[in-house]
């Protein structure tokens, strides 16, 4: 491969000390735009905002280095789409549906130390992501967990058990995470998808009632540890 063609093949002099004015106009152009969103920061988006993010990108960084764009389409398009994330956002705030629609809702995945499959069709992929989301917040088991609740934006919200009220549940971290091998292992027993608890198994590959799977850890009931 050529290197010095991929880089310079078609370049024109001229116009490199323009990509850089244009560079830095529609820098402090995006800077602007972003604080008329009127958001904070960008840690967590909804998949909304990740549109609207998206949308402003490419209309923001083609112009820097495209001679054939002018600039004024680029602020048209940001404009634009500042204007329509400010009827929406003021939509959303007034009607419920629109709040759907527009960036989904808030979904339970934990309740009563039980991983929450209904209304869930996501597969294993999901689970895990909870998973870590909650090993994250130092959870050890779903036993520890009354609910957990995942935002819109992304982020978990967990309530979690006093200490008291601790129940045997299915552990997260790896080590203690792993499939029984005899049903004469010291129960109770943790179904490896859901947390189901079952005290008997009557053999190691049993159904679970809750969620069908088959597969059996050895359920945990330590406190939480701040
Ligand atoms: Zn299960």
């Amino acid at each position: 491969m050529d290197m010095l063609k991929m880089l310079f093949e078609g370049a024109d002099k001229n116009f490199i000390i323009e990509i850089i004015g244009r560079t830095i106009f529609m820098f402090f152009l995006i800077l602007l735009i972003l604080r008329l969103s009127g958001r904070r920061g960008v840690r967590q988006l909804t998949l909304f905002e990740v549109a609207i993010i998206l949308g402003l990108g490419s209309a923001a960084g083609d112009p820097m280095f495209q001679e054939e764009i002018p600039v004024i389409y680029s602020i048209i398009v940001l404009f634009s789409v500042i204007v329509l994330y400010k009827i929406i956002t003021f939509l959303a705030s007034k009607s419920e549906l629109v709040t759907r629609i527009f960036e989904g809702r808030e979904m339970v995945v934990v309740e009563n130390g039980e991983f929450k499959i209904d209304g869930n069709k996501d597969s294993d992929f999901s689970q895990k992501e909870f998973f870590a989301e909650l090993r994250n917040k130092s959870i050890e088991h779903l036993g520890q967990v009354r609910l957990a609740v995942l935002e819109i934006d992304g982020t978990l919200s967990i309530l979690k058990y006093p200490t008291e009220n601790i129940k045997y549940g299915l552990p997260l971290f790896p080590g203690s995470y792993k499939p029984i091998l005899s049903i004469h292992e010291k129960g109770p027993f943790a179904c490896m998808f859901c947390g189901s608890i079952q005290h008997k198994l009557s053999h190691k590959n049993q159904t679970c009632d809750n969620c069908g799977k088959k597969e059996w850890t050895i359920a945990i009931k330590t406190p939480f540890i701040h």
